[in-house]
């Protein structure tokens, strides 16, 4: 379900070009805490932007337009992907979510690093079109868990069922990953995602502009 099918964008998101941002994509099955985790790593490296994803789905009570999504109707999200708008898509419980070419394009070229929350579909897709992405998978504890948490929400069985089996598809994506973090406990959580974010912005590629003075 997920498109990236502009050839002419991959060409932006060039790593090896100095001043040149990169990106972290954060996936979790529902019920892991990635949100927590996420803004609260956040809140410790204020030098990392978010990108905030595009979705036809209503806004929850506390969430922001422009903060934790675009809110945009089904026709307009639509008419997005005609134009090639998005770097993916995908439906996830009847509604679209996408990631703008557009907001990376933005961020990236201008030496920003970027935090992006997508599900495995289209963290693939991004992994697959855009090179020097760093790909973060966030596990529960255990199975026990995760189902506790979903059957915390209130839903009827079938519900619980349908949402255990997609996540369970999800987890399978674990493998091609780069990290992995186990939720334990958020704290030790936000510290394990804050040290990959501190490794990554380490590598030697990501500080040629920095290293040249000391090479000449
Ligand atoms: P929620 O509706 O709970 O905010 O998000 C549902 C799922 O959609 C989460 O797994 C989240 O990672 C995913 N998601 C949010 N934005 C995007 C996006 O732009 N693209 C994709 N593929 N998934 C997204």
């Amino acid at each position: 379900m997920n498109k990236c099918d502009d050839q002419n964008l991959k060409v932006t998101l060039d790593k090896s070009k100095p001043a040149h941002g990169f990106f972290i994509v954060v996936s979790a099955p529902s019920g892991t805490g990635k949100t927590s985790i996420c803004r609260e790593f956040m809140k410790l490296c204020p030098d990392i932007q978010f990108s905030v994803s595009y979705t036809t789905r209503l806004s929850r009570p506390g969430e922001k337009e422009g903060i934790d999504y675009h809110f945009i109707s089904e026709a307009s999200f639509k008419e997005q992907i005609e134009q090639g708008a998005f770097a993916e898509w995908t439906e996830n419980y009847g509604h679209l979510y996408g990631t703008s070419i557009h907001t990376m394009h933005r961020f990236l070229t201008r030496g920003f690093n970027l935090l992006l929350d997508v599900e495995p579909g289209g963290a693939e897709a991004l992994k697959k079109n855009y090179p020097g992405g760093v790909f973060v998978f966030i596990l529960p504890p255990s199975l026990d868990d995760l189902k506790n948490r979903l059957n915390k929400r209130g839903e009827t069985l079938e519900v619980i069922q349908k949402r255990l089996n997609k996540v369970m598809d999800e987890i399978k994506e674990v493998i091609w990953y780069d990290y992995i973090i186990i939720n334990e406990k958020i704290d030790q959580a936000v510290d394990c995602l804050r040290s990959i974010y501190i490794a990554e912005k380490s590598r030697k590629e990501m500080l040629k502009d920095r290293l040249k003075p000391f090479l000449e």
